[in-house]
């Protein structure tokens, strides 16, 4: 990196703060390894303390979509914003909902559709059904938002850009029936992305979100997320 370019990144960051936003999935009072992965794993109290510790800290917790557009527009940023978002549509999303709808806390719950529906039979029991999501969409009221995962959780490396293509586009028909709680943003299955996908997902007006461990300052073009602890 030339010196132009590290003063530039420095200025960049004395100017912003950053938005940073946590990605987990399973919270649960009790590990269970036969439907969860540990590393996939957050003890209810210890996600609540992290919420709160960071609230205590300045953070304000801020919907997926505003700090999208924060960080296309900021030009100065004092403030910590944190965004919260979880993976797989878990049914253990139910122990912290209701709890950050009290707080007031917005989440957006990345899920796949396949698994939703009953189509694939690999999260029976573990994923919430669609009864479930439609429910939690509508008790949310607004600060819960859904946005894709990918149809059946496939790796982007392990399809055709064509089968990626159509993979995406049958996720927004889906999604296309919740126009008030969709957003246009896609979580790569285990975070694997190339600038090819990332590039489709631009020409279809949907955010690439990565899982990269980078706070985000002002690149609009993708989310970067890191684990919650
Ligand atoms: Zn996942």
């Amino acid at each position: 990196m030339n010196l132009i370019n590290k003063i530039r990144r420095r200025l960049i960051h004395l100017r912003l703060q950053p938005i940073r936003v946590f990605c987990f999935h399973h919270v649960s009072d009790a590990y269970d390894s036969l439907t969860m992965w540990e590393c996939d794993w957050i003890q209810t109290e210890t996600f609540k303390n992290k919420v709160i510790q960071l609230k205590e800290s300045g953070v304000e917790f801020i919907s997926l979509q505003d700090a999208h557009y924060k960080l296309k527009h900021d030009w100065i940023r004092w403030k910590k914003y944190a965004v919260l978002t979880a993976d797989d549509g878990y049914i253990s999303m139910l122990n912290i909902l209701p709890w950050l709808e009290k707080q007031q806390i917005p989440i957006t719950l990345f899920v796949n559709p396949a698994y939703i529906l009953g189509e694939d039979n690999r999260e029976k029991g573990t994923s919430l059904t669609l009864r479930e999501i439609e429910k939690v969409l509508e008790l949310g009221e607004g600060n819960v938002q859904i946005a894709s995962h990918g149809w059946n959780h496939r790796l982007c490396s392990e399809m055709t850009m064509q089968e990626f293509e159509e993979n995406v586009n049958r996720c927004e028909l889906f999604f296309s029936q919740y126009k008030k709680s969709y957003i246009p943003f896609f979580a790569y299955p285990c975070g694997k992305n190339t600038t090819q996908h990332d590039k489709y997902l631009l020409t279809q007006n949907i955010v690439p979100v990565l899982m990269d461990g980078v706070k985000n300052y002002n690149d609009a073009s993708a989310i970067h997320r890191e684990l919650l602890v």
